[in-house]
């Protein structure tokens, strides 16, 4: 367990608190160590304050979360309106909890945390040898990274996402383009094209009048 805060008599209450339940405690007493020591260190779950020096306790969150670090995360902080209930829980805690708060409340929170595990990362999509990872925006075929384009991404994930079912050029438009974006007509085509030429032409069925079908272990 990683406690984060910077009023030192909390955090040793907080450490000889959770010790006493039998979790290992270390403490940071500002945000750029916190930080450190969540990259570095192999934490069940963190406590990190909102209001500390160096680096906020939302920046903290911000920064681990954009680096795919998905430890839990159980925010304090003094503030109590629900604004800064959304800002902690839009920055990519798990919870919040509002200072003062009683031992008890943070252990049951504490707990259910661990319980539900380290948040939800985006799962792997397979199909055959084609392998798509959303967490870390690779693409492989038979192991081999595959470089895509944003767009050629986007297709693809989409396709994959459907795999085996026939998806139609409209519906392509409708999900991969913008609305708003001037779109050429054989847009699909094209990047279909692009996609074949990357991964391997049978990879990406063509069915006639319909529109297109991502099949397994084809390439
Ligand atoms: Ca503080």
């Amino acid at each position: 367990m990683l406690v984060v805060e910077d009023e030192a008599r909390l955090a040793t209450a907080l450490q000889r608190g959770l010790q006493a339940e039998g979790f290992a405690v270390d403490i940071a007493l500002d945000g750029p160590t916190g930080l450190d020591q969540a990259r570095h260190g192999e934490y069940d779950a963190m406590i990190l304050d909102v209001m500390l020096p160096g680096l906020s306790g939302y920046r903290v969150v911000r920064a681990l979360r954009a680096e795919k670090h998905w430890l839990p995360v159980l925010m304090l902080s003094a503030k109590d309106g629900e604004h800064d209930q959304a800002d902690g829980l839009d920055c990519g805690a798990d919870d919040y909890l509002t200072k003062p708060f009683s031992f008890v409340v943070l252990l049951a929170r504490l707990r259910a945390l661990l319980r539900r595990g380290a948040p939800q990362r985006p799962a792997v999509l397979t199909v055959g040898d084609l392998s798509l990872d959303p967490a870390r925006r690779r693409v492989t075929v038979g192991g081999a990274e595959v470089v895509l384009t944003t767009r050629e991404y986007g297709l693809l994930q989409y396709l994959m996402r459907r795999a085996g079912d026939v998806v139609s050029k409209t519906e392509l438009l409708d999900h991969v383009w913008d609305a708003s974006e001037e779109t050429a007509p054989n847009a699909v085509e094209v990047y279909i094209g692009y996609l074949r030429r990357k991964l391997g032409r049978n990879v990406l069925e063509t069915v006639r009048g319909a529109g297109y079908r991502l099949v397994a272990g084809a390439s």
